[in-house]
């Protein structure tokens, strides 16, 4: 579909259970300082509130794994999803080449599309339209193409043929992730301590990084793809074929010296259509610092 690797469909009906467990996440303190996601909680159990007469939710999910060598055995890591485009342009583009086709057939279907943004409790969805289970790292794995693909809805009102059967758990007993896992963020209940989790501190955490955390981080410096690189599921993962996701700059080729030397106006330049950018350039400094042991007053 559109040049999306994944696809399905779900019966678009309330389910208010999202928002509780979201918001029993919330009231744990695992989202962290995500405050953010406690806007519109009741939203979230409701997909129907989104679009009025809303039929159907079409979940489709995109490869981005990708296994080019870093640039030197000392380097910093990158997550992999941010060594491609970013991905709410490209997967938004996708997704409204789509609504055009739903609007071709249904001219009446009122339909809006999401990424990353907006009340939609994406992992749950995609479940629902039968893209894969919920593995115990909490992200969705697909028994064809593993972990590593971006997540698009649209919520329409054309009433459309739905993938009705939920895949199966395959996790068993594994618990690979959850003992690769460098800082205990994997709940024991297929949720995330946004706390713990070193994407979350790495990406979205203001101030410094707590110090329990030093050495645990090893040499990541935006995101962390720990958890996914030990899933069994993931040796089957191609890297991806998506020109649309071709960056303009690829990351992997930054060497060490380049990340401790880059400025400002380079990081601009260089990230300015990459997630690394939503992070800012204090942000990366300061975990370059503390996987290095430095002060800032030490640069
Ligand atoms: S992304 Fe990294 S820190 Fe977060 S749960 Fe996975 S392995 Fe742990
Ligand atoms: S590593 Fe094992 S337990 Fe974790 S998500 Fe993959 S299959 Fe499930």
């Amino acid at each position: 579909m559109e040049g999306f690797d994944i696809a399905g469909i779900a019966q678009a009906l309330p389910h208010h259970e999202d928002s509780q467990h979201i918001g029993e996440w919330i009231a744990a303190g695992k989202n962290g300082s995500m405050g953010f996601l406690e806007r519109s909680l009741e939203k979230r159990g409701d997909i129907t509130s989104l679009v009025e007469g809303a039929k159907s939710v079409i979940v489709a999910g995109l490869r981005y794994y990708s296994n080019a060598p870093s640039a030197g055995t000392d380097n910093y890591f990158v997550s992999r999803y941010a060594r491609v485009k970013d991905y709410h342009q490209v997967i938004e583009e996708k997704l409204n080449r789509v609504q055009k086709i739903i609007k071709k057939e249904v001219p009446d279907a009122l339909s809006r599309a999401f990424c990353d943004a907006g009340p939609v409790a994406e992992k749950v969805w995609a479940i629902r339209a039968g893209l894969g289970w919920r593995g115990k790292h909490s992200l969705v794995i697909n028994k064809d193409i593993g972990s590593f693909f971006f997540l698009g809805e649209i919520v329409t009102t054309a009433e459309l043929l739905y993938d009705n059967a939920s895949a199966r758990d395959r996790c068993g007993d594994c618990n690979l992730c959850v003992e690769a896992c460098p800082t205990g963020a994997i709940c024991g209940d297929r949720t995330i301590d946004a706390r713990r989790c070193i994407a979350y501190l790495t990406i979205e955490h203001d101030g410094s990084i707590p110090e329990e955390f030093r050495g645990k981080t090893e040499r990541i410096i935006y995101g962390c793809d720990r958890c996914q690189e030990v899933c069994p599921w993931n040796k089957k993962a191609v890297p991806y074929t998506d020109k649309e996701l071709i960056p303009d700059f690829p990351v992997t080729s930054l060497t060490r010296k380049d990340w401790l030397s880059l400025t400002p106006d380079e990081f601009k330049k260089i990230f300015r259509s990459s997630p690394v950018k939503r992070t800012g350039f204090e942000k990366i400094r300061r975990n370059i610092d503390f996987v290095d042991h430095r002060s800032p007053d030490d640069r």
